[in-house]
């Protein structure tokens, strides 16, 4: 059908501030955390 918007996988969150795909948080499971060590974005 038409679901090739998502890159067979979950919904991978996409940072905002620098476009990098943040990763689920190990302490937060609602939350996610951007992978970019240069990305000043901690928590949302
Ligand atoms: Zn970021």
């Amino acid at each position: 059908m038409d679901h090739d918007d998502h890159e067979h996988g979950h919904d991978a969150p996409i940072c905002a501030a620098c476009g990098v795909t943040a990763l689920p948080s190990e302490n937060v499971p609602d939350a996610f955390v951007c992978e970019n060590p240069d990305c000043d974005t901690e928590e949302m």
